[in-house]
């Protein structure tokens, strides 16, 4: 019989983690009640598919600890500081998330995980990973955060032997278990700070996909918190931190040398060898966050053994994912590229640095970001400015600050018409060579309905102007 036999487990949150949850533990014994803040059409349809397999659920009270819980199984969404965790913390009752259920029910001989965490660049990250162990023939799978239920890849019919797993930093925060097979922390910038807390419970919720590493803990050189999250980690004897760098790796580093991506670290005598992996040309796009993004994604590939020409062969197959920097047309020699999905400073600041000159789209909803740091850095690129979106005016003010010399165009309207006049008005700012460049800084939901839409619109701007 499982352990979870005549078990009373409170899943606390229907939708895509806490439905499947909740059916799994109902089948292996449990005595299972959902609760679920709000009961919307959507939350009393599944509570219905629920209740007909005998399964409670109580709809409207997500804050109250059902009498004789033993365990809370959470949608990694729910903040720590809700009050059915405060009286779970008072009663010793212990909190799993969807990634921990299902590190704990995976069989006895499943596939090793190979984890990506960071502020930018996880799902990037681990569809090139993925790419890479499929191209040295390995049964893989990229999942978590990306979207790929872990409960479906651990238990579903599909055998693996290994997986490329993507965690949120939420996800992290409810999964003190999980021990991978090596993982990555790509970056640490200020995101989410709102549900952890502060930046220190955000990264050490970050760190903690490094606890009880077997072969490899990778970090990016360029960014010394990663580092730090490494040295305060408890991992496996015999375990490595292994770093990633732009420039000329050092030892137990992979780097970049002469436009050659370089392994210093998974190579027979490391204080005399490097291993040739990759050309710089071989990453799609070769921008620089997304050669860093490679580097991490080998240097886990090579922690699990795969070869040189295996890794060159995964990055050259791979395609990023719609919206990430992707090169929409030229027109009278000016480059269109979307990179909506660039929806903090962070990510923005990535791109901006892989272009010059730039006449730059960006606004939307800050989400209490603030633009001096993102701007300064990035004026000198700049040819001109357009923005668009229900916080602008905070851009335009660190532009005037910081760049007084760019010309700003600033559309006040927030209609989705407004992409094709932001197109239009780049299109008169550029010159040809320049780079007219969608990437916002800030997140949609202004104007459109995500920022698949909102790139959507600037491809389709784009088409139009050339027609
Ligand atoms: P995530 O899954 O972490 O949101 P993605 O791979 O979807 O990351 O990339 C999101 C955006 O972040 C990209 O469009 C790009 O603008 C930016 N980005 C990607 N990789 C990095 C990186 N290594 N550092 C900074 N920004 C990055």
């Amino acid at each position: 019989t499982s352990e979870f036999q005549g078990k009373h487990v409170t899943v606390a949150g229907l939708g895509v983690s806490g439905v499947p949850a909740a059916k799994v533990l109902h089948a292996r014994g449990a005595v299972v009640t959902v609760v679920n803040d709000g009961d919307d059409a959507r939350a009393r349809e599944q509570a219905a598919e629920l209740e007909a397999l005998g399964i409670t659920v109580r709809l409207g009270d997500g804050a109250t600890l059902p009498e004789g819980t033993e365990l809370i199984v959470t949608a990694p969404g729910w903040k720590p500081d809700k009050p059915l965790f405060l009286a779970a913390g008072k009663a010793g009752v212990p909190v799993w998330g969807d990634v921990e259920l299902a590190w704990r029910l995976r069989g006895p001989d499943a596939a090793p995980w190979l984890a990506v965490t960071g502020t930018n660049g996880k799902t990037t990250t681990v569809q090139m990973l993925a790419s890479i162990l499929a191209a040295a023939g390995l049964r893989t799978a990229a999942v978590g955060n990306i979207g790929v239920s872990l409960l479906d890849a651990v238990l579903g019919e599909e055998r693996y032997d290994v997986l490329a797993v993507e965690l949120s930093s939420y996800q992290l925060h409810w999964a003190p278990s999980l021990r991978a097979h090596s993982a990555a922390v790509l970056n640490l910038a200020p995101d989410h700070l709102d549900w952890h807390g502060s930046m220190e419970a955000y990264a050490a919720d970050k760190g903690r996909v490094y606890e009880g590493n077997q072969v490899a803990c990778v970090y990016n050189v360029a960014d010394g918190r990663t580092e730090d999250l490494v040295r305060e980690a408890d991992v496996e004897e015999g375990c490595r931190a292994v770093g990633f760098t732009l420039g000329t790796p050092g030892l137990s580093q992979l780097g970049v040398v002469d436009g050659i991506l370089v392994d210093r670290a998974f190579v027979p005598d490391r204080h005399k060898n490097a291993q040739e992996l990759a050309e710089v040309s071989d990453v799609n796009p070769p921008a620089p966050h997304n050669i860093a993004n490679a580097l991490a994604a080998a240097a886990l590939a090579r922690a699990f053994g795969v070869p040189a020409a295996a890794v060159r062969e995964g990055l050259r197959n791979f395609r990023p994912d719609a919206h990430r920097i992707a090169h929409v047309a030229d027109i009278d020699g000016v480059a269109y590229v979307d990179d909506s999905k660039a929806t903090n400073t962070h990510a923005a600041e990535a791109s901006l640095a892989a272009y010059e000159p730039i006449v730059w789209i960006a606004g939307g909803l800050a989400k209490g970001a603030t633009f001096d740091e993102l701007v300064a850095t990035s004026a000198k690129r700049l040819r001109g400015a357009v923005l668009i979106g229900a916080d602008r005016a905070l851009i335009r003010e660190a532009l005037a600050r910081h760049a007084p010399e760019v010309p700003v165009v600033d559309l006040d309207r927030t209609d989705t018409g407004a992409m094709l006049q932001a197109v239009t008005e780049a299109k008169r700012l550029a010159q040809p060579g320049d780079t007219v460049l969608l990437a916002p800084a800030c997140a949609s939901m202004d104007m459109f309905t995500n920022y698949n839409q909102r790139g959507d619109a600037f491809a389709a701007a784009v088409r139009e102007l050339r027609a």
